[in-house]
């Protein structure tokens, strides 16, 4: 019981695990996307506000071009010309002239008093150019508003000078970005700062506050965009809200199939148990002709499962599900439980071939060399010559030990065959260094055969390759004249199929071999194969 119980609690554990995987997955996804469209946003933002602010650069350097057309004229004759071209053009929070460090002339002020640092509060920058422009925290008639002072100077000391109201900087960050909580910022030449959006606060958590920073490639503006960790988190929060459903939906069907999965799991280790405790398993044969002896050399040993209500569970279906659910192991060893009890009952020459189909597992498995030499042990009156049947994947899983297995058993008197070849990805080598005796040609390559005067080249390599080997090749599921013919005249030693007989319960086994047993197969005579139904 407890073992079961084991199983169970562990079934539980990962049901919980599959209907976690799509929320934690979810959880991740939309975290990761959240920080992604915020981020191409906070780009987006950040260039926007840099075109803008190029914008109004080109508006103050227009402006100051146009201004040269006053070069040299008194203040007195030019100030309401510029009083009017400062007012009526949007940004501008006065323009004005120069006379060296002095302005001489201004929108605001007429023939103004003071130096350009003095407008500027601040001492302007040595840039040896003569454009420059410059964020300034603000200016004497505007001290407490930031601004950006654009001026030009000319070779004869004189110069014009545009300051733009920083303000409609802040609107404009303002309206592109408050919705989305941005904070940002804007400088010209590294001067003041002028920003807008809140200072965020908010503790971070998971998620840190993500700044862009970017700058014009035409004009010293650098702008920068951060986005608060709070906006991050609300934005993941609304991807969130659209993506739950969906993952809770996911979460429900993959409880549900991993519900349903581990409930035929189990189910099918109980009914193969069940199976065994109630001899619904029992053994076909299938003869195998040799063309060397013109009679029958050997038979497959097939398993075949029949439940209570007479339903058949197809070989391949049950093998798989057994060999999936470590049930293999016990399955052979009832097999080979099957077949002593069958063999007991036979009445073949010395050196008759049993065939039997081993799983890579099973070879594997410690007990191995104990089951099959117990199972040679209970036959061993009948002088049979056991054959193991093994697929490439056997040989290549784990192969030095393998090998090493084999060749005991092989020294005890038994056969290897490789069945169903070329149907796996067995190398070449592998062939050369395992202790081999027969190569069992899949019924793919056989069916392939389409006359007699047709090459088959990959069969034909095959068959060559096992010539020079020197081993025995066996063609399985013979099916025609035809193939029988095509494989004898290749010297094909071995043939199996319905062409020579299907497979048999034991039964139907003996009295075949009393029958036909001893007969050649010949190719001339219409050859109608046996109908035993397995
Ligand atoms: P396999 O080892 O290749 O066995 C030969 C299969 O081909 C058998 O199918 C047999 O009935 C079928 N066959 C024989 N002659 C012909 C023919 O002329 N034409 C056609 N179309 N089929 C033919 P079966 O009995 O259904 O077994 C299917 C597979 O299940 C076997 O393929 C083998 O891989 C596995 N299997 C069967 N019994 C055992 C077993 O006891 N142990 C293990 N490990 N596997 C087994
Ligand atoms: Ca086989
Ligand atoms: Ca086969």
């Amino acid at each position: 019981m407890l073992p079961q119980k084991r199983h169970r609690d562990f079934g539980w554990l990962l049901i919980v695990c599959a209907g976690l995987l799509p929320l934690v997955l979810g959880i991740l996804c939309t975290a990761i996307e959240a920080r992604h469209t915020v981020s191409q946003q906070q780009i987006s933002t950040a260039n926007t506000l840099l075109t803008q602010a190029e914008k109004m650069s080109d508006n103050a350097w227009d402006m100051i071009t146009e201004l040269r057309q006053y070069h040299n004229q008194p203040c007195a004759q030019i100030q309401d010309k510029l009083q009017r071209a400062g007012t009526l053009n949007p940004y501008f929070r006065s323009i004005g002239m120069l006379n060296g460090d002095d302005i001489s002339c201004s929108s605001a002020f007429g023939l103004a008093h003071g130096t350009l640092a003095e407008m500027m509060m601040q001492p302007p920058p040595i840039t040896g150019k003569a454009w420059w422009s410059v964020s300034v925290r603000g200016t004497v008639g505007v001290p407490t508003r930031p601004a950006v002072v654009f001026v030009r100077q000319l070779p004869d000391t004189s110069g014009f000078w545009a300051v733009i109201d920083g303000q409609y900087l802040m609107d404009f960050m303002h309206a592109i970005g408050e919705s989305r909580g941005y904070q940002m910022s804007l400088q010209f030449s590294g001067g003041a700062v002028i920003g807008s959006g809140p200072s965020d606060t908010s503790p971070e958590l998971y998620l840190k506050s993500e700044s862009y920073q970017t700058e014009s490639s035409r004009y010293p503006i650098s702008v920068n965009v951060t986005v608060p960790a709070s906006e991050l988190l609300k934005a993941w929060r609304q991807a969130l809200f659209i993506f739950l459903p969906m993952a809770a939906i996911f979460s429900i069907l993959l409880m549900i199939l991993t519900a349903n999965w581990l409930r035929r799991r189990i189910s099918w280790r109980d009914e193969i148990r069940r199976a065994i405790r109630g001899r619904q398993f029992s053994v076909h044969y299938q003869p195998v002709y040799s063309n060397k002896f013109q009679a029958c050399a050997g038979a497959e040993a097939l398993l075949r499962w029949q439940l209570p209500n007479g339903e058949m569970i197809r070989p391949d279906i049950f093998i798989s599900a057994a060999e999936a659910e470590g049930m293999i192991v016990p399955l052979t060893q009832h097999l080979l439980d099957l077949m002593a009890e069958d063999i007991q009952s036979w009445q073949v020459d010395a050196g008759f071939h049993i065939g039997l189909n081993l799983a890579a597992e099973h070879l594997q498995h410690p007990d191995f060399i104990t089951d099959i030499e117990q199972f040679a042990a209970r036959i061993k009156h009948k002088q049979l010559c056991i054959t193991l049947e093994l697929t490439e994947r056997s040989l290549i899983e784990d192969g030095e030990m393998v090998a090493r297995k084999l060749r005991h058993l092989r020294a005890q008197g038994m056969k290897v065959a490789i069945d169903d070849f070329g149907t796996g990805h067995c190398s070449l080598t592998y062939l050369l260094t395992f202790p081999l005796d027969y190569l069992k040609i899949d019924r793919g390559f056989i069916n392939a055969i389409e006359g007699l005067d047709v090459e088959t080249p990959v069969l034909d390599a095959i068959i060559n390759l096992c010539h020079k080997l020197e081993l025995d090749v066996l063609g399985e599921g013979v099916e025609t004249a035809t193939q029988f013919a095509y494989l004898q005249q290749r010297g094909v030693i071995f043939i199996q199929g319905y062409y020579y007989a299907r497979p048999m319960d034991n039964d139907q086994l003996r009295a075949w071999l009393s029958e036909q047993g001893h007969k050649p197969l010949l190719v001339e005579e219409h050859h109608e194969p046996e109908l035993h139904h397995s």
